[in-house]
């Protein structure tokens, strides 16, 4: 007897159990719930929170406020897209969200969303995002009071993990006299830090570094650009051979006129230019010819003399056999003389 009887008291509460079981899902399934979801991503990151409602009972204004760890979070905006319509926000920790309608409003969905930025300093790990609000600010349009369940969400940081890198690679380039080069390198399309391995293992943290300087221009020789004259200045310059690139430029300065050189032949002048080279070679054969009888001294030392003002080798040698000629003339007419005293006497 006691033995059924207790079989009947643990069917019993078996049974009690189910029941309240499922009379308490079906009415968790109707509580009014205001949500937030999860969100992960890495340091420096953009990360968005969706706060949403559900099993509405129709409200005519809400007002919540969501708080956030500031030490890793860092808040950049909230979206109006709002299945309620415009919402107003107040910015800061927590923010204030709010919205009023005319009628009681039973939509349900996306109420507001918030973009948080992880700092770059964040420390791996969760990190809660909560909603609460008062009771007075979510209100039906009789001004009564409308419960919310909440749920709260966690924004979680990532861990970095260093093989989780996806590389791509920029190929090495050589410099021009025009145009940097570079080493070859490697950067990753998740989180865009720069490696100089295939591997990731060897970050590039100043991104100059894998320049190359521009080489120095190739100068050429100087190219005439403009000739000089007697009256004007002429120019040149030097370019780079390589890329074409004036390097240099100079003037030319103007030609000087050019001055008698003393060739009888080039000078236009005349005589009064002329230097004393032209004289003797028109007086000297005169001498000769006309003053035969006293022309013993002064025609021997006329060729000595003349020849030293002479410039040309040519002049010296036509006045040596001048000169000979002349001590010849005279020394027959001597000794021609002498003989014909000796005959007289
Ligand atoms: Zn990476
Ligand atoms: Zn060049």
């Amino acid at each position: 007897m006691k033995k059924k009887f207790i079989k009947v008291i643990s069917l019993t509460v078996v049974l009690a159990i189910i029941l309240v079981g499922a009379v308490v899902q079906i009415s968790a399934a109707d509580t009014s719930t205001m949500s937030l979801d999860n969100a992960s991503g890495y340091a420096g990151d953009n990360v968005k929170i969706t706060l949403t409602c559900s099993n509405n009972p129709g409200i005519n204004g809400w007002a919540v406020y969501i708080s956030y760890d500031s030490s890793a979070l860092e808040l950049v905006s909230v979206d109006d897209d709002s299945t309620f319509g415009a919402i107003t926000t107040r910015y800061g920790n927590p923010i204030r969200v709010q919205w009023y309608g005319l009628d009681d409003v039973t939509v349900n969905g996306k109420m507001a969303g918030i973009l948080f930025k992880i700092k770059d300093n964040a420390t791996p790990g969760d990190y809660p995002i909560t909603v609460t609000y008062d009771k007075d600010e979510v209100v039906n349009q009789k001004e009564q009071n409308v419960e919310f369940a909440v749920n709260n969400g966690i924004v979680t940081v990532k861990e970095n993990k260093v093989d989780n890198h996806d590389l791509k690679k920029v190929d090495a380039q050589k410099a021009t006299c025009t145009k940097e080069g570079n080493i070859e390198y490697y950067v990753c399309d998740g989180c865009g830090k720069w490696f100089s391995d295939a591997t990731g293992t060897f970050e590039i943290a100043d991104h100059n570094s894998v320049i190359i300087k521009k080489t120095a221009h190739t100068p050429s020789e100087w190219i005439e650009d403009k000739a000089a004259t007697e009256t004007d200045k002429g120019s040149q310059h030097k370019e780079c051979t390589v890329c074409g690139e004036v390097l240099e430029t100079k003037e030319i300065p103007v030609i000087e006129p050019t001055k008698p050189t003393g060739d009888d032949s080039t000078d236009p002048s005349g005589d009064e230019d002329t230097k004393p080279t032209a004289k003797p070679t028109t007086q000297g054969p005169t001498k000769v010819s006309t003053d035969n009888n006293n022309a013993t001294l002064p025609n021997g030392k006329t060729p000595s003399a003349v020849s030293g003002t002479v410039k040309t080798g040519q002049n010296v040698i036509v006045f040596t056999i001048l000169g000979v000629m002349l001590l010849s003339v005279v020394s027959v007419y001597v000794i021609g003389s002498l003989k014909k005293r000796k005959r007289n006497n």
